[in-house]
């Protein structure tokens, strides 16, 4: 994994261009989940402004990237439905008349039009195509800037961190073939949700894939000898971890599971219960 971007790194309300289309304003949200805050990218050099993800419902923020939008921001386009991704988009539309749009209506979020995979929004000199890449959230969709075959990548892709899988609406089987289809794209960069934009996609791809793939092999050895819980199995593979991070373990570990149980090679019952590996 990529080293963790310091937050000073991303001032907040700071506009930062990051190619000829691209400028990314980060929110003053950080965290254990958020790493630096969330990203939110205005794409369009010219006469329209796309947003990609508002970010969380707060003022300066949604000031900065107005006032960065110029007055020409046409479309606010959110990537999922988390609480760190979406709930400024009403703001932002009070402050743009820009209409929001996204998967679904869900978690608080009502867009005024949906997208489905395959879409485009057509901006003065780009056009962006809705990549739908469920796994983190069923509702998740990457947006690629065609011109610079630049992917935003809202949460299936970080820089710095690994993605909660959090079941039931998290689904590993899911997240891998999204990871796979992303790979299979020839990227040239990704612009993701947190972090630093990644200049070497396919290389970062493929580390997330070989680090599932790690994960998966420890987990399905962790429940080989009997019945273990998925605590048990966070305690195992996860010792140094901080006490924030150890639930969202446990759902990352579940996912794991029940990937595995899909495939034939374990089962076991719930979040809470036991779990062991198949007998060959
Ligand atoms: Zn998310």
């Amino acid at each position: 994994m990529p080293d963790v971007p310091a937050r000073d790194e991303f001032p907040p309300g700071r506009v930062v261009s990051l190619t000829p289309r691209v400028r990314r304003i980060t929110a003053s949200n950080p965290g254990a989940m958020t790493g630096p805050g969330t990203n939110t990218y205005l794409v369009g050099a010219g006469a329209d402004v796309v947003v990609i993800d508002p970010g969380p419902d707060e003022a300066a923020h949604l000031d900065a990237v107005a006032g960065a939008g110029g007055g020409r921001v046409r479309t606010i386009l959110t990537t999922h439905t988390h609480p760190d991704h979406a709930p400024g988009a009403p703001g932002l539309r009070e402050r743009t008349g820009a209409p929001l749009v996204g998967f679904e209506a869900r978690d608080g979020f009502v867009p005024d039009a949906t997208l489905v995979d395959g879409d485009r929004v057509e901006g003065d000199g780009f056009t962006i195509i809705a990549v739908h890449t469920p796994g983190h959230a069923g509702n998740h969709l990457c947006y690629l800037l065609a011109e610079e075959v630049l992917l935003f990548s809202g949460d299936h892709v970080m820089s710095g961190s690994t993605v909660v899988i959090s079941p039931p609406d998290g689904d590993m089987s899911a997240y891998l073939a999204s990871l796979e289809r992303c790979l299979a794209m020839g990227l040239r960069a990704i612009a993701p949700g947190h972090g630093r934009l990644i200049d070497d996609p396919d290389a970062a791809l493929r580390a997330y894939l070989d680090h599932r793939r790690d994960r998966e092999r420890q987990i399905l050895d962790a429940v080989t000898p009997g019945p273990v819980t998925i605590d048990e199995v966070v305690a195992a593979l996860y010792p140094d971890l901080i006490d924030e991070l150890i639930p969202r373990a446990g759902q990352s570990v579940w996912a794991h599971l029940i990937k595995l149980a899909g495939e034939g090679r374990a089962f076991g019952t719930g979040r809470t219960g036991a779990w062991q590996a198949t007998r060959e």
